[in-house]
């Protein structure tokens, strides 16, 4: 579904991410492990293409992603970073309608899609005119999910989605992941420092270091290695 072809990252003299390679298919959850410094978020950046790579490319369902126009490549990825972003002046409905509205769809269409979403990250229909301040920071994570989301996309970036919670929220919110991607089938690549969320969440495990893919493997594999 999503296919990593010799992409390179260079700053200056620092490479980033060296010459990876990676395949994963659709349905799966990669959970991308390894040290501060490995290149973690920028080859979700770099995927995202928030950035472009200087070699190598990135496929997403067969089309490469360079050639896609932006408005494209946002419906088909979704993105979720740590401190969430939600737009503070906005109420949750209207941060989770960000994209549907780019996308130019009908006030009716967007109601119904906000109301499902609502449902599908497990937050009552009432929290959709609130503001971000008058959420806990799980409902907010959750309200960062369902607006990411919104457009049914293919493919999930998430990057430490659940750094900033407390352990018990945070178990309660990768179960409502795990929940999500049965139900929507979306191919989720999830940036963490936390080895047991890694094993917990992840189909594949892929280990960066110094911005090379060291290892890619599922969790029984990863732990049967000497
Ligand atoms: P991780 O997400 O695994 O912690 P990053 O992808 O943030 O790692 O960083 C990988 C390397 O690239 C680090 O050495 C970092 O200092 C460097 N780097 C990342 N972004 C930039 C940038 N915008 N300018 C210069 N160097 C950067
Ligand atoms: P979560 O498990 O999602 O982090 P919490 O246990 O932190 O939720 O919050 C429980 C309840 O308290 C929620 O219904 C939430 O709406 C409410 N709440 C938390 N923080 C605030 C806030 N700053 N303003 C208003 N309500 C809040």
């Amino acid at each position: 579904m999503i296919r990593l072809d010799h992409l390179t990252k260079r700053y200056g003299a620092t490479v980033a991410v060296d010459d990876v390679s990676l395949d994963i298919p659709a349905g799966a959850i990669c959970a991308l492990v390894g040290p501060s410094g490995a290149g973690k978020s920028t080859l979700l950046r770099l995927i995202n293409r928030l950035i472009e790579p200087d070699g190598g490319c990135v496929q997403i369902g067969g089309a490469e992603a360079g050639t896609l126009p932006v408005v494209a490549l946002r419906r088909r990825i979704g993105y979720v970073i740590q401190s969430v972003g939600l737009f503070p002046h906005w109420s949750v409905a209207r941060n989770i309608a960000t994209v549907p509205r780019l996308l130019g769809w009908e006030t009716a269409r967007i109601e119904r899609r906000i109301d499902q979403l609502l449902d599908l990250v497990g937050l009552p229909p009432s929290l959709a005119t609130r503001y971000p301040h008058e959420l806990s920071g799980g409902q907010q994570q959750r309200v960062g999910v369902a607006r990411a989301l919104a457009a049914e996309p293919e493919l999930l970036l998430m990057d430490e989605p659940f750094g900033a919670v407390d352990p018990v929220t945070r178990r309660t919110l990768q179960d409502a992941l795990l929940e999500i991607q049965a139900r929507t089938g979306t191919t989720i690549i999830l940036v963490t420092h936390d080895v047991d969320e890694a094993v917990r969440l992840g189909t594949v495990i892929a280990f960066l270091s110094h911005g090379r893919l060291v290892q890619a493997a599922s969790p029984a594999e990863m732990l049967r290695a000497p």
